[in-house]
C-alpha cells in the first residue's frame, strides 16, 4: 500500500472473474477468524452471467437476513438464466448479509451489524462493514442499474411495492422511477426514508446509479403472490435495462407518495396491538388506525393511534406485541 492510498483493498476476495463471459457460480470470501475456525471465512454465494457488450445490473437480496422474496427470486434467476439470453452482465448476490441470512435475522449474528445502516462501509471494520465496503468500492462501480430487494422482515408487513427516492439530480430520479415502473409491482412508491444515513440506497444514488428498492410483504416469510411479484419485477427491470430481450409488460400499478413525517406512527407505549384497518385500506386524517392494549392489568383503556393525514395503510407493525418506540404504521398518499 502506497502512503498516498486512502484505503487498503477490500477484505473480500471474489472467486468469480467479473470480466469473463459465460456463467460463473462462486463466492465472495471474507476472512473471518474465530474460535471454531482460526483461518475461516464467510462464503457469500455470487453468480455472474455475462455475454458481450451491454449494461451491468447488480441484483441483491438478503441485505436484511429475514426478508425472503428477493433471495428466492435471485436463487431462481441464478439457476435458470442462460448466458445467451443476456446482453451485458448480471451480477447476482441473493443474500448480501450472508451471516444474517443464515441466522434468519435482520442483523448479523456476528457483529449485530445492520448492513443497510453500514454503508459506505469500512475495510478495517467489522464483517458487516467489510461487506458494505466491498459493495461500495468493487460491485457498485461496475453497475449501471441496481435492484436491491427488501420486504418487511419479522417485524413489519408492507403492501407489495417497488420504490425509488426523490433525488437532487432530476434526470437520475426519472431513470430510477422508469425502472420502478418496469418492475411493475402492484404499488410503486416515491419513498421517504426515516433514516437514510448509512443506506446502500444512499451510497448507490450518490454514485449516480439507477437504484430500485422494494418492500414486498413481510412478517419474516413470503406468499406465492409476493414471490411471483418479485420474479416478474426482476424480468421487467432486466428487460427495461436492455439486458434481457423482450418488451416490458405493462402492469397496472398504483403510485404512492410519502410527503413528510406524518406518514410514520411510532408507539410511545408497550402493549398488545389491535389493528383497526388493514394494508391497502384508505384512511382519513384523525381516524383511529390501531390501538395498543395495556397488558399489565384489565380495566384500563387502550391507547388509540390516529392517522395524521389522509392516505392508505402502506405498512404495519407485524408482531402482536408492541414496544415503545416501535413503528406502528406507515401511511402513503395516492399520487
Ligand atoms: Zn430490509
Amino acid at each position: 500500500m502506497e502512503p498516498t492510498d486512502p484505503l487498503p483493498p477490500s477484505a473480500v476476495v471474489s472467486t468469480v472473474d467479473y470480466d469473463r463471459d459465460g456463467i460463473q457460480h462462486g463466492f465472495l470470501r471474507l476472512p473471518y477468524s474465530r474460535d471454531d475456525s482460526a483461518w475461516g471465512s464467510i462464503l457469500t454465494p455470487i453468480t455472474v452471467i455475462a455475454n458481450g457488450e451491454g449494461p451491468t445490473a447488480l441484483l441483491t437480496g438478503g441485505n436484511h437476513g429475514d426478508e425472503y422474496e428477493g433471495p428466492i427470486a435471485l436463487f431462481d434467476l441464478a439457476r435458470r438464466l442462460a448466458a445467451e439470453e443476456v446482453s451485458g452482465r448480471v451480477i447476482i448476490v441473493p443474500a448480501l448479509n450472508y451471516p444474517a441470512f443464515r441466522a434468519g435475522t435482520r442483523t448479523s449474528p456476528i457483529d449485530k451489524g445492520n448492513l443497510n445502516r453500514s454503508f459506505p462501509g469500512r475495510p478495517f471494520g467489522n464483517p458487516t462493514e467489510k461487506i458494505a465496503d466491498y459493495v461500495t468500492r468493487n460491485l457498485l462501480p461496475m453497475a449501471d442499474i441496481v435492484l436491491d430487494f427488501h420486504s418487511g422482515g419479522r417485524t413489519l408487513d408492507f403492501l407489495p411495492f417497488a420504490a425509488a427516492h426523490i433525488l437532487p439530480d432530476k434526470a437520475q430520479e426519472a431513470a430510477c422511477f422508469a425502472a420502478v415502473a418496469a418492475f411493475g409491482a402492484p404499488y410503486s412508491v416515491k419513498m421517504l426514508e426515516i433514516d437514510a444515513v448509512g443506506m446502500y440506497d444512499t451510497t448507490a444514488e450518490a454514485m449516480g446509479k439507477i437504484f430500485v428498492t422494494t418492500e414486498l410483504g413481510g412478517g419474516g416469510s413470503t406468499t406465492a403472490r409476493t414471490v411471483s411479484i418479485a420474479k416478474r419485477g426482476l424480468t421487467g427491470v432486466l428487460r427495461h435495462a436492455g439486458i434481457l430481450k423482450g418488451e416490458v409488460e405493462t402492469r397496472a400499478t398504483k403510485w404512492l407518495d410519502m410527503p413528510d413525517e406524518r406518514c410514520f406512527t411510532f408507539s410511545e407505549f408497550d402493549g398488545m396491538i389491535e389493528p383497526l384497518v388493514d394494508l391497502g385500506d384508505a384512511v382519513k386524517q384523525g381516524q383511529p388506525i390501531a390501538r395498543a392494549w395495556p397488558i399489565d392489568r384489565t380495566g384500563t383503556a387502550p391507547f388509540d393511534f390516529w392517522a395524521k393525514m389522509d392516505g392508505v395503510l402502506a405498512a404495519r407493525h407485524f408482531p402482536g406485541l408492541v414496544k415503545a418506540g416501535d413503528c406502528i404504521a406507515v401511511l402513503a398518499v395516492m399520487d
